[in-house]
């Protein structure tokens, strides 16, 4: 019988791809569901949130369950107000349902491994994120970082210029570590065992994570390299739920690989990245693919089995307990080799509780850490992970996993745990061994008192802080301060305007949600300043939304780019970047 009552061109289509969309294994997830409750309690926005029952599993996927029983199950024709089958008429309830599929499940899989009739609400989630992405309904995060990936090759907009400078920079700073003029970052080199995939998260933020990987592969002989182009792992179409996206990019990917005729693809530490490129994405692409691909996790684990690298796990003493990431351990079965690994190359080990398979979300996963319109939820829901973390009693958090890195590093510092958070790769770099011919010469004895002290990195460069969060002003002034800044606070765009044309600094750091004149606005102005030409500007948000606020200006980009949360480590390395003060000072 035809409806009377009229629905959105939005609803109509989401309606009519959801047919498109019913797979074998979808439909099976869709009728199998007896609601017995017994996947309600694996959920961690259940054990954070008592007392709401819309965020059982079970609940949530009958939002999108009932579609199916209306339109594609005879059930739901026949026996409607028994099966719960019911439709979505406008454009409210798609915005409803977004906040369901993108805002209260982070995809993480746990329900799905505690499902005795093995439904798989993550799966029929993210095909319904796929739906609505389709009509444009999604959080403007995910809209952005699509984006960007399908314009500029990467999840993160890094230019290919700046990520081909960064791997010259780590280069730099290896070769004079390892005191070897051979040492290389090699860059699209042909018929190579290895082909080095990395998360643009360590191009912009922590490319120190490079650096370590290129010294394990040199101290390991590796023939390897790294490529200039469809270097990006990650692939925020396992996020969006938009399979178009992700073949897109895996294939970027396997045509570089196969172009440089590399015989495997190493895929640097990342849960989605690992299983987006691997067990994903010769589907979505459509793609045979002829070479062999592994995680960075066993291509470390075989170089220290087969003797290529020694390593002192004497050199990472603290404490230290490991974070599953829920791609690895639940998509892909990965759990033993971290743990064999972490055993070689620290001394001090504690299991995290519940762990494997059967871990907690980091809570950042499912793209969640690009929807800060949902950052309170995740961050109140992730109070189920702190208290696993601080149980643990241990002094670092290690993953294998870049957005669990900064899932995790969010949560320590909202519940104030005091971690630190690392991944594998730089616990390996650091216990590696180098030997002799390699060896940095024996340091000269200690200078005389007479000998000046070096000078701080920043000594000379005068810094604005612009934030409206007195606390984060404080920490970036006092870390600049600390390192030899002058550095001048201003808590609105306003004042960093002012301030920015009476000091002339050498750098402004700006928040892009500030109270008062708009920030993009502000962008727009120091960039048409001829007396600011050299000034640099580094963007530091929670909100990565808003970078349309100064990417659509016509103006020439940020110099540097940081969401937060922000640590000390991360901030210096990418304002000595762009400031092009060298790491030693
Ligand atoms: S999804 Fe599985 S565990 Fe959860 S209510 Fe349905 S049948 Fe039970
Ligand atoms: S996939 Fe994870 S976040 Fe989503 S409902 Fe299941 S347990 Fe909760």
């Amino acid at each position: 019988m035809k409806e009377a009552r009229a629905r959105s061109q939005r609803a109509e289509v989401v309606i009519e791809r959801l047919g498109q969309k019913l797979s074998r294994q979808i439909v099976g997830s869709m009728v199998a569901c007896v609601h017995c409750g017994l996947c309600t309690q694996s959920c961690h926005y259940v054990l954070a949130n008592p007392g709401d029952p819309t965020f059982a599993p079970a609940y949530k996927a009958d939002r999108i369950r009932k579609l199916f029983k209306r339109h594609y199950d005879w059930t739901g024709r026949v026996l409607p107000w028994w099966v719960k089958a019911g439709t979505v008429w406008t454009d409210e309830e798609l915005e409803e349902l977004k906040d369901i599929v993108f805002g209260k499940c982070t995809n993480c899989r746990r329900c799905t491994v505690n499902c005795p009739m093995g439904v798989d609400l993550a799966t029929f989630n993210r095909m319904a994120r796929g739906l609505l992405v389709s009509v444009g309904v999604m959080p403007e995060g995910v809209a952005v970082v699509s984006k960007d990936q399908w314009e500029i090759g990467n999840q993160m907009g890094v230019l290919k210029e700046d990520y081909l400078d960064t791997l010259a920079w780590m280069e730099e700073e290896v070769r004079e570590e390892l005191n070897d003029p051979g040492f290389r970052i090699p860059i699209d080199e042909p018929d190579c065992d290895v082909i080095y995939a990395v998360n643009p998260r360590e191009v912009k933020y922590d490319p120190r994570t490079i650096a370590d990987a290129a010294r394990i592969f040199h101290l390991a002989g590796e023939k390897w390299t790294m490529p200039s182009e469809g270097w990006d792992q990650t692939n925020f179409g396992l996020f969006s739920g938009d399979d178009a996206l992700g073949g897109s990019v895996a294939r970027r990917l396997y045509e570089k690989a196969i172009e440089l005729r590399a015989k495997k693809l190493v895929i640097s530490e990342c849960g989605h990245g690992y299983r987006s490129t691997r067990c994903e994405g010769p589907n979505w692409a459509k793609f045979d693919v002829p070479f062999e691909m592994e995680s960075s996790i066993i291509t470390m684990l075989g170089y220290i089995r087969q003797g290529r690298i020694r390593v002192d796990r004497t050199r990472n003493a603290k404490s230290m307990t490991y974070h599953d990431s829920c791609n690895l351990a639940r998509s892909c079965g990965m759990t033993e080799e971290p743990r064999e690994l972490l055993g070689l190359v620290c001394t001090d080990f504690r299991e995290m509780h519940p762990n494997r398979a059967e871990n907690f979300c980091c809570t950042g996963g499912g793209g969640a850490m690009s929807m800060s319109e949902y950052t309170p939820l995740r961050l109140k829901s992730g109070v189920v992970k702190a208290d696993q973390l601080r149980a643990t009693g241990a002094q670092v958090v290690v993953t294998s996993c870049h957005n669990c890195v900064d899932g995790l590093s969010d949560l320590i510092r909202h519940y104030q745990l005091g971690m630190e958070v690392t991944q594998l790769v730089n616990l390996v770099a650091n216990a590696a061994i180098v030997p002799e011919r390699v060896l940095v010469p024996v340091a000269a004895p200690a200078p005389p008192p007479e000998v000046p002290i070096p000078a701080l990195p920043l000594a000379g460069k005068v810094l604005v802080v612009a934030d409206d969060e007195p606390d984060q002003v404080e920490f970036l002034a006092t870390v600049f301060e600390d390192h030899g800044a002058r550095v001048y606070r201003a808590a609105s765009g306003d004042e960093a305007l002012v301030l920015a044309q009476r000091e002339k600094p050498d750098l402004l750091t700006l928040d892009l949600h500030m109270p008062g004149r708009d920030v993009g606005e502000v962008f727009e102005l120091l960039r048409r300043d001829p007396e600011l030409a050299t000034l640099k500007i580094c963007v530091i948000t929670g909100r990565p939304e808003l970078r349309r606020l100064i990417y659509e200006r016509g103006v020439r980009p940020p110099d540097g780019y940081l969401d937060k949360p922000v640590d000390q480590d991360r901030l210096l390395l990418n304002v000595r970047k762009i400031l092009e003060v060298a790491h030693n000072g």
